[in-house]
């Protein structure tokens, strides 16, 4: 285990902000934790975990003890007729993960295909795309305490998965570090495909039978057509969750703006797109100075170059701003802003 001193993070966050850790382990194994943990005793700092970066905002040096799991073993623990039980270590590509699994005979995980970052973090807002949720094949979560290395292990329902959220966002945060995944995957495909794009491009592909493969292709390829290559263009994603509002406010918002998109939740509460709200706000492909916000998709900002984070944060504020003036609907940002 190798300490990093006044570590750049430019290439460690997808939006590509130049700023500063305090200091920075890559682990080789979840046991490491435990010298990290006294490193950053002796050393007055607190510890961060760090995954592929792909949902943060740097907006200042951090004065932290970052650790970021390199290891990534696969490990099958079950297997029956129907399905197969795969423990992932966190530092396993999320992408690859996937892909490795459908070569396998795995199903499940296509229609989560191309989201960035490690396996360790895909539980923490579990990832969503597409209809599926990452809580839909995960079957327990191995973690371990940032106060003592003590290892844990909570059952899928103890996770409390909820839209873009779960236990490890709330009460755990900041407390625990994932060390591997546990997933349930199915032999036998269950494709959907009913969702956005995916059927339109399998059409497009000119095939009539998809294969799991076939809509992990489709979803890849809408992805490259709709979203910014971290690689080419820093970005963290969605920088905004959809919001989930009471029945009664989203009836009042469609009696005044009858093309809203609207997604039903439960009885009492429905999601609305926010990506409309901000382009009917006037801010899609807007551009102020080195950032700005995405001309095809209204929900990521984006870094043109050189922006620093406190410039894409201010951004974010007028952004959350004309929408409230223009909807009375405050947006919150899904991107972790440190
Ligand atoms: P990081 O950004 O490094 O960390 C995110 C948070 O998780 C931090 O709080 C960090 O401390 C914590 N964390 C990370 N790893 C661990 C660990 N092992 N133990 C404990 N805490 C940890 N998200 C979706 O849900 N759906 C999408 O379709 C999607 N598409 C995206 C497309 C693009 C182009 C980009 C850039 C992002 C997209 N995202 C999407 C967001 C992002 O990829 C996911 O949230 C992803 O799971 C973040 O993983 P990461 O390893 O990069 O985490
Ligand atoms: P899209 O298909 O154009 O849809 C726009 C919005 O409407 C999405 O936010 C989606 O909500 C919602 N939506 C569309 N059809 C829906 C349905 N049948 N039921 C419920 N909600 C529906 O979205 P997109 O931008 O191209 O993204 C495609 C998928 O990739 C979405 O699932 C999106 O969440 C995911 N994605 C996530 C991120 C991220 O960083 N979080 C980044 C890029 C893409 P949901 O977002 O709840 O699905």
């Amino acid at each position: 285990m190798k300490l990093e001193q006044n570590y750049s993070l430019k290439h460690l966050n997808t939006f590509g902000i130049d700023q500063q850790a305090a200091s920075y382990v890559l682990l080789r194994e979840g046991a490491e934790l435990a010298e990290a943990i006294n490193q950053a005793k002796g050393l007055g700092q607190e510890l961060r975990v760090l995954g592929g970066g792909s949902n943060l905002l740097l907006t200042q040096d951090q004065p932290h003890f970052f650790v970021q799991p390199g290891f990534d073993n696969i490990q099958v623990l079950e297997e029956s007729n129907t399905t197969v039980q795969v423990r992932v270590d966190a530092g396993f590509n999320w992408h690859n993960w996937v892909l490795y699994s459908l070569n396998q005979g795995w199903y499940g995980l296509e229609n989560l295909s191309l989201i960035p970052g490690m396996v360790g973090a895909a539980p923490i807002q579990n990832i969503g795309a597409y209809g599926v949720e990452v809580k839909d094949f995960v079957k327990a979560v191995h973690f371990r305490s940032l106060r003592d290395a003590s290892q844990h292990v909570l059952s899928n329902e103890e996770c409390r998965f909820a839209y873009r959220d779960s236990l490890f966002k709330q009460e755990l945060k900041g407390e625990i570090f994932i060390e591997s995944v546990v997933f349930e995957l199915l032999k036998q495909p269950n494709i959907n495909t009913s969702y956005g794009a995916i059927e339109q491009e399998l059409e497009a592909m000119a095939v009539k039978n998809p294969s799991p493969k076939d809509v992990s292709a489709a979803v890849i390829k809408i992805r490259q057509s709709k979203l910014p290559d971290p690689a080419v263009l820093g970005n963290s994603g969605s920088f905004f969750k959809n919001p989930i509002l009471p029945v009664k406010q989203v009836n009042s918002l469609q009696e005044q703006f009858p093309n809203i998109p609207v997604y039903p939740i439960s009885e009492q509460e429905a999601k609305v797109a926010a990506g409309w709200l901000i382009e009917q706000s006037g801010w899609k492909g807007k551009r102020v100075g080195p950032c700005g916000v995405h001309e095809k998709q209204a929900l990521v900002l984006v870094n043109y170059g050189g922006a620093s984070g406190a410039q894409v944060l201010s951004l974010a504020k007028d952004v959350i701003s004309a929408v409230e003036e223009r909807f009375s609907v405050s947006l919150e940002p899904e991107v972790n802003v440190w």
